[in-house]
């Protein structure tokens, strides 16, 4: 079928990444497992987002705001050493370079501008070692809204500057006591939360993961790394369209938003996993957190912690576009060890004067890895996702190097 609504990209005719299927659907995965009384707040979420997508007075607000407060477009670097090391023409689409220091600004901004739109005066988050939390503080802090961000309580003792962070910018963290207490038993007490809240709070989620809409609303919330890239490398590049595009995959949304500026090309998609949080290379079909999609699990089906270096990387799923390009084939997911990546983070400080996040070095540990054995050929073009910047792992560095 013609895609006729003005705010959809062209998308090839399987649909790849346009619009999930009716509820929510993408192939055997997303939906909407919810509790009636959550599943009317996510519809309500739906039908505003849509409409907000829509038009373009909301669409030029979010521009504005992505320019003047996040930092908007950000670059495309050649990196010149190490493509002359690899033998492969890199170049790095610089999501470090936004304001609070990864992509994860894109989200939190588009969800504020429709929280406030939809008369709401409060977020709700849930987050892991920080990083969408910060953001989220920082986006209600910019609107007016109030925050509050649901933590392990292991996480916020192991995280204590991020969470100094979140009080500075004025929202409420709220310490999760049961479980494990880290990010899995945060989302489910966010999500409790917000069963009672849903009136005048809306929830921010982080990534492409969670109950429809949000896995699609958040990847079209990144689709802007995806198309400010698919320009920079027609203007950069002989073949306008590079031969690999690579990012990290944690819950996978700058990886989603990443790809869907490419979907529809010759370009081949690749996401790479930290090997302990491989929910796409290693995860069999499940249902979490409101959504099916491809989990760690054990023989009984009991979600199996994930273990990364990398705090982003540290969740045991993916999110349910994902495992359906796996199935389609449309994308390919690898995985690389923490001493990959650190060691990817220290070859690109010293190569190109930058310190990626040490869930960016993974995607950058595969070009290296595969550049070596021949997976990616001589004079390939690479795009890859640079997803930020490493100050928030320094001190983890520092105990490794
Ligand atoms: C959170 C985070 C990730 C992982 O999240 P995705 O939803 O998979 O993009 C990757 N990189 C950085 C820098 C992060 O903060």
């Amino acid at each position: 079928m013609r895609n006729v609504s003005p705010w959809r990209e062209p998308v090839p005719p399987d649909g790849t990444m346009g619009e999930p299927r009716a509820r929510g659907r993408f192939g055997q995965y997303g939906g909407r497992y919810t509790p009636e009384s959550l599943a009317q707040a996510c519809r309500e979420v739906d039908e505003a987002f849509r409409r907000a997508w829509a038009d373009p007075g909301f669409r030029g607000a979010l521009a504005r705001l992505l320019a003047v407060h996040a930092g908007r477009p950000t670059p495309l670097t050649p990196a010149h050493r190490l493509s002359e090391a690899l033998g492969v023409r890199l170049y790095l689409k610089r999501e470090d370079l936004t304001h609070t220091g990864s992509h994860k600004i894109n989200n939190v901004l588009g969800q504020a501008l429709l929280a406030t739109r939809m008369g709401r005066r409060r977020l709700i988050a849930e987050t892991g070692a920080g990083q969408h939390g910060v953001a989220t503080a920082t986006a209600a802090a910019l609107l007016g809204l109030e925050a509050t961000v649901f933590m392990g309580e292991r996480d916020i003792e192991r995280q204590a500057l991020n969470v100094f962070r979140m009080r500075m910018l004025g929202a409420e963290v709220v310490p999760v006591t049961a479980g494990s207490r880290t990010l899995k038993d945060a989302t489910s007490e966010a999500m409790r939360h917000w069963v009672g809240a849903t009136g005048d709070s809306h929830y921010c989620v982080g990534s492409v993961v969670g109950p429809d809409p949000y896995p699609w609303m958040v990847r079209e919330l990144q689709r802007v790394i995806g198309e400010e890239a698919r320009g920079q490398c027609a203007a950069e590049l002989r073949t306008g369209v590079p031969d690999h595009v690579v990012a990290c995959v944690g819950g996978g949304s700058n990886a989603a938003g990443t790809f869907a500026g490419f979907a529809d090309t010759t370009a081949r998609l690749v996401g790479v996993e930290a090997q302990g949080g491989a929910g796409a290379s290693r995860g069999r079909p499940g249902v979490m957190h409101g959504c099916r999609s491809l989990f760690l699990q054990d023989d009984d089906g009991q979600i199996t912690p994930a273990h990364s270096a990398a705090a982003g990387l540290d969740y045991p799923g993916v999110g349910p576009e994902h495992a359906h390009l796996r199935d389609l084939g449309r994308a390919r997911y690898v995985t690389v060890t923490d001493e990959e990546a650190i060691a990817a983070a220290v070859r690109l400080a010293r190569t190109e004067g930058i310190v990626p996040a040490l869930e960016s070095a993974h995607a950058l540990a595969w070009v290296i890895r595969a550049a070596g054995d021949g997976d990616l050929p001589a004079g390939s073009t690479v795009l890859m996702t640079l997803s930020g910047r490493g100050d928030k792992d320094l001190s983890t560095l520092k105990e490794l190097l």
